[in-house]
């Protein structure tokens, strides 16, 4: 029976929200392929089990980590070629995306980027034109290759016990001309994972300055969230660009998204629309946020936020 692989280096959700899809495929076992450096499967092997991964490809040296995405393409489009699987499911994160890519390019081969469901047949879901219409496709030359957004689904846990296969690692030198000389590893702070969080507090131009993003800050705290930003409010220099919310930024799909500053453009809705409550807090009565918020205050968020914070303390 034909596998269905799903490129993987990491626990996380989104990794087991790939499995559960590939799960629902019915079109065979769930095969993990891991590429990274020695130890990678190991370490992240029984959170495979739990999501139920029949077998683990272990492609693991340190070639792949010494140079950009190039030789694990090469890794993955040589396992393709051999084992012939039924779809491969790749994370729609940069690396995920730029490795199927190349695999897409080097096996003459359609791809998917950015899908939300899949069927047994190979037909994909895709949100397109940031997300105001929804498309299905399907691939109709090569292996289904799909990348698949975070917080598509729930993910579901299945036990399993998978068979760990070793698979060679050679690399050709033309895979080899982009090194990695550094990395910088940033310093985990105390919130959750912005992609991951239940909880998301989110600004936008309305906060006005980097140092008022503190009251942002400050409410996510108290609810045990991540921060998240409008593309205003990142191009302003208020917050990081890693933490925008949108088409151009993540997208989230939290229990509670909570907008104070942000006037809800088609852009920022693209990231954060799945949402499964949305409150918004907007000086402007016809803020479009509105349009799609569940709960809605006018008002200004530096006397809203404050008062709901204490209200929450009180409680
Ligand atoms: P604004 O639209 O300026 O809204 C600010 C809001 O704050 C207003 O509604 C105002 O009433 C309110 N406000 C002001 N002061 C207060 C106060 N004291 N209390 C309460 N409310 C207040 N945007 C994204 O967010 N993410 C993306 O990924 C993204 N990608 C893009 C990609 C492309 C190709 C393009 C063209 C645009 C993209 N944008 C993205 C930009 C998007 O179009 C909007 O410009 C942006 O989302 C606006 O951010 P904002 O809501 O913070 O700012």
């Amino acid at each position: 029976m034909a596998e269905v692989f799903v490129v993987a280096n990491a626990a996380n959700k989104l990794t087991y929200e790939m499995l559960t899809m590939a799960r629902g495929l019915g079109m065979g076992d769930v095969a993990v392929v891991v590429l990274g450096a020695s130890g990678t499967a190991d370490s992240i092997a029984d959170n495979l089990a739990e999501y139920g991964a029949t077998k683990i490809y272990a492609a693991e040296d340190g070639v792949l980590e010494e140079f950009l995405v190039a030789p694990k393409a090469e890794v993955l489009a040589k396992l393709i070629t051999e084992h012939q699987p039924a779809a491969v499911l790749l994370p729609s994160v940069q690396e995920g995306k730029e490795i199927a890519a190349r695999v897409a390019v080097s096996l003459g081969n359609g791809l998917l980027t950015d899908i939300v469901g899949l069927t047994g047949e190979g037909v994909a879901t895709q949100p397109i034109f940031a997300g105001s219409t929804i498309v299905t496709s399907r691939v109709t030359k090569g292996i289904p290759l799909v990348t698949v957004r975070p917080n598509s689904l729930t993910p579901s846990p299945e036990a399993a016990t998978p068979e760990r296969v070793t698979v060679p690692v050679e690399v050709s030198d033309q895979a080899k001309l982009v090194a990695v000389t550094d990395r910088v590893t940033e310093a985990k702070g105390d919130r959750p994972e912005l992609t991951e969080a239940g909880v998301v507090v989110s600004g936008g131009r309305g906060v006005g300055s980097a140092e008022q993003f503190s009251v942002i800050e400050e409410f996510a705290d108290l609810l045990g969230g991540a921060v998240g930003a409008s593309r205003a409010a990142t191009d302003a220099g208020y917050y990081p660009h890693k933490f925008q919310v949108g088409q151009t930024g993540s997208t989230v799909s939290p229990q509670l998204y909570l907008a104070a500053g942000i006037s809800g453009a088609i852009q920022h809705r693209a990231g954060m629309q799945t949402s499964k409550t949305i409150v918004a807090i907007n000086k402007d009565d016809a803020a479009p946020i509105f349009d799609i918020a569940d709960f809605g205050v006018v008002g200004d968020l530096f006397k809203v936020l404050p008062q709901a914070a204490e209200t929450i303390k009180k409680s």
